[in-house]
């Protein structure tokens, strides 16, 4: 099979009803379906998922996917399943299976009629699983969410680390497609290294998000006076409070609902019942704000989220990242404002003092990162940009006006000591 011989845009439209790729899927799937290792680099909601569920629908044999959350796999196999008239189109293989469920999967496998198997990483390391995928038509080994296996991306798994050695137990010869949303150079090049695919040909879109507005403001101890003068001014919109803890997050719902903003707490803390209600209060527009831990917004789809506010700084730019990111999905306004206050950073770093010596010098980097950007009097987009190893010219680019310190600019030599403290740190994390 050779893209040259298929229509992508008809199959595009035949099996998810899309007349369009979006941004580089076309070039990833002719890359997978030319049988080449892949590497794609996409921010989150960019379509990665369609880039090896299309290629797998149409080749011969059955792709194995691999990803690290079971809820994950549930919701695409039952996409998959909902556009394809065999129900074993799509199948998950973990442990939750019984005994003739799993005969039934490696049935559909043999019998050519599954195209997508999911697997979470330690399903693969099972010998009977290697032993048996071994003996099928593989087309080829997709790796979603692939900085897990970094290190220096922000969800380590060390099971992602045993792939590579597992897919070449598997085929020596299966293409791999590894797939993030994390844009920084160290973890991508991890991910490469790791699955022994530096040769692949690699896709990366762009982060910038041009309708973001980004804001720092110093944290003092009027930081909740501030937060209620910002949701007041903003009445009626949709947005999300980041906090540390739990017991701010409470305390901060609370504060906000006696100053008469309709808002309600989220955490992990609370009985699920209760965050399942919150979120839908939260996406039906029952309260305009969530006050969150981090817990909050993985899958959360709110397209209209007009601000995010992070009453604490977050531990890494990625992150920072992520949650800024849930605002102005829909390309609207989106204003993401932060309170800084290095005494939180120190916080974080007293936070790692328990864990061993090398993931604190990787959360000690990367808190640097974080310092170096609230610091900075650069343009911000361009600052997070850089740390995402892409170049932005801050007069012409997309989104340039949008941050608090080209609006406001400050004087000439704190800039300068600003530069300096970008290269400074540029230096650090290239070493
Ligand atoms: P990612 O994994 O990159 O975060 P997803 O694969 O979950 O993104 O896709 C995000 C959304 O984009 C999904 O709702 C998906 O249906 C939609 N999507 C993907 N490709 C296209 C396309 N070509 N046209 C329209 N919508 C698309
Ligand atoms: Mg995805």
């Amino acid at each position: 099979m050779s893209s040259t011989e298929i229509d992508l845009h008809q199959q595009l439209k035949k099996y998810f009803g899309f007349s369009q790729f979006k941004g580089l899927q076309e070039q990833v799937i002719t890359s997978i379906v030319n049988g080449h290792n892949t590497f794609v680099v996409m921010p989150t909601g960019g379509g990665k998922s369609l880039c090896y569920q299309l290629p797998a629908l149409i080749a011969d044999g059955t792709a194995i996917v691999v990803s690290p959350l079971i809820a994950l796999m549930k919701n695409q196999v039952d996409a998959i399943r909902g556009i394809s008239s065999e129900h074993g189109v799509a199948h998950v293989l973990n442990s939750s299976l019984n005994k003739s469920e799993v005969k039934q999967v490696k049935e559909d496998i043999v019998n050519g009629i599954t195209k997508l198997l999911y697997v979470a990483p330690e399903s693969l390391t099972k010998e009977e699983n290697v032993e048996f995928l071994r003996s099928v038509e593989i087309s080829f080994m997709a790796v979603d969410e692939a900085h897990c296996i970094s290190e220096w991306g922000h969800d380590f798994r060390p099971e992602y680390r045993n792939l590579r050695q597992i897919i070449k137990r598997i085929g020596d010869n299966i293409p791999i497609i590894g797939l993030t949303a994390t844009a920084t150079p160290k973890v991508q090049e991890d991910i490469l290294k790791n699955l022994g695919i530096t040769d692949a040909n690699t896709f990366k879109a762009s982060f910038n998000r041009p309708n973001l507005y980004y804001e720092i403001r110093p944290k003092t101890k009027n930081v909740d006076a501030d937060i209620i003068r910002f949701v007041k001014q903003n009445e009626g919109k949709s947005g999300i409070i980041y906090c540390l803890s739990r017991k701010r997050v409470e305390e901060l719902a609370q504060t906000l609902q006696v100053n008469g903003v309709s808002a309600v707490p989220y955490h992990a803390g609370l009985d699920a019942k209760t965050r399942v209600k919150h979120q839908d209060m939260f996406i039906m527009e029952d309260v305009d704000v969530v006050v969150a831990t981090i817990a909050f917004g993985m899958g959360i789809d709110k397209p209209d989220v007009r601000f995010v506010i992070h009453h604490d700084i977050p531990k890494s730019l990625e992150s920072y990242y992520q949650e800024t990111g849930r605002a102005g999905r829909d390309g609207g306004e989106g204003h993401c404002l932060a309170f800084y206050s290095y005494k939180d950073i120190e916080k974080l770093e007293k936070f790692m003092s328990g864990k061993p010596v090398a993931e604190q010098e990787i959360g000690h980097a990367l808190l640097q990162e974080v310092v170096g950007y609230a610091e900075t009097s650069m343009s911000r987009r361009k600052f997070l940009l850089h740390y995402f190893g892409e170049e932005f010219d801050e007069e012409t680019g997309e989104g340039a006006s949008m941050d608090d310190n080209v609006q406001n600019p400050k004087k000439k030599h704190e800039a300068q000591e600003d530069v300096e403290l970008l290269l400074k740190v540029v230096k650090e994390t290239k070493q």
